[in-house]
């Protein structure tokens, strides 16, 4: 495809992109090559938690780079050390394996899993999934995930990921058996359509695991990193998982991972996991950046806040509009539009001139709000403002 200086021949098609090319970002603004800007509440997929190019990330990339940028996995380094302790002390999990993408983190935690099932529970293996859920796109994550859709692809699939229905504790208990090694899932269902699990139903599930002797791993991938109002979503919940996967987030835009493991559950030994790239002191720094910024009382006081004026200007536009409802915590939140245009209204927010807006559709009838966590007050009515013109506009 041919759009305007740029031939995007060589680019592998696997996704259907728009006929636009992102040149530059700052904060809640994305620029095309044609100067035009937009409004991102999508940020790389709830991936840019303080927005395009912050002065946090641009300055810690810059410095690690010019000290140390990969030593090799198979040596400590200083920026690797210092987030892995960070994030153990914030989360309670004292062991923490780093990588480069979330479904690398979650495929660790499946490796981590089935070992502990060898070494613990005669070699059982399963691990309890939900229908819709989405882990990644690795075969074993794909197999980990629900998504419709995927069923076919790729077969065959990797065994052993039985799925239940979220917030249906009988779904669960009755797939839980001797090769049952844990449950996993996504405190809050992301790419499903922001579909919380109920947190009577996540304490349910901690219960189970400690009568069944199983592993509760949490993928916080998309969850984690304050984008539900604190660091962790789990905190809201009063458990604690005992594997922890997050992503997105805790990279800020660049591609970091990690992999958290409590005492009882850590079996890895020298050998089972690793990965070029994996603690890596140029994406280890941005991590620690990513944390100064985020984890702070006030930094997460003001996330907790904006996520209240969003719900707030949703539930204005629901009943003007009279759409079906809205869901979500903290700045993870979903529209409900009760009609299949959502897919419509992505399109007509991006072509808006002079500014567009760019939104997610996980769903035909919903929209997902991921902006960035330091997103600011007006921009936030800025993008209600544009939303609500667009639906006048379409009723
Ligand atoms: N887990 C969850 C909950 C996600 O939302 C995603 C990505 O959307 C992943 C895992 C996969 O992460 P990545 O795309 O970095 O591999």
């Amino acid at each position: 495809m041919k759009i305007d200086q740029y031939d995007t021949a060589a680019v592998m098609a696997v996704a259907a992109r728009p006929e636009l090319v992102f040149v530059e970002g700052h904060g809640s603004w994305l620029f095309d090559h044609r100067g035009k800007r937009y409004l991102d509440f999508v940020q790389g997929w709830a991936v840019n938690a303080l927005g395009h190019c912050p002065p946090e990330i641009a300055r810690a990339l810059a410095r690690q780079a010019q000290r140390l940028v990969n030593p090799s996995p198979a040596f400590f380094n200083d920026a690797a050390i210092e987030l892995a302790g960070r994030l153990a002390a914030l989360s309670g999990l004292p062991h923490v394996f780093l990588a480069s993408s979330g479904a690398e983190a979650n495929e660790g935690a499946i490796k981590l899993a089935r070992k502990w099932g060898q070494k613990n529970k005669q070699g059982a293996h399963e691990i309890i999934t939900f229908g819709d859920a989405f882990h990644g796109r690795t075969l074993a994550t794909m197999s980990a995930s629900g998504k419709a859709g995927w069923e076919r692809l790729f077969e065959p699939k990797v065994p052993g990921f039985p799925k239940a229905v979220l917030n249906d504790l009988a779904s669960v208990e009755a797939l839980v058996g001797p090769a049952t090694v844990g449950i996993m899932l996504e405190p809050t269902q992301g790419e499903a359509g922001v579909v919380p699990a109920e947190d009577a139903f996540l304490r349910a599930l901690r219960r189970l695991c400690d009568r069944h002797g199983l592993l509760l791993i949490l993928d916080e991938v998309q969850t984690g990193i304050g984008r539900t109002g604190t660091m962790f979503a789990f905190e809201q919940v009063g458990i604690r998982p005992d594997l922890l996967t997050l992503g997105k987030g805790i990279g800020g835009g660049v591609p970091l991972s990690a992999l958290l493991a409590t005492d009882a559950a850590m079996c890895f030994e020298p050998g089972d996991q690793g990965g070029t790239y994996c603690g890596n002191p140029l994406m280890a720094a941005v991590g620690s950046a990513v944390i100064d910024a985020v984890s702070t009382p006030a930094f997460l006081a003001t996330v907790r806040e904006r996520a209240a004026q969003l719900e707030r200007g949703l539930a204005a536009l629901i009943a003007r509009h009279g759409l079906t409802g809205q869901r979500g915590r903290g700045l993870l939140r979903a529209l409900d539009l009760g009609t299949p245009d959502a897919n419509r209204v992505v399109e007509v927010a991006r072509s808006l001139v002079p500014d567009g807006l760019l939104l997610n559709a996980p769903r035909p009838n919903l929209l997902r709000f991921m902006p960035a966590l330091n997103v600011k007050a007006d921009e936030i009515e800025r993008m209600l403002a544009m939303l609500d013109g667009i639906l006048m506009d379409s009723t």
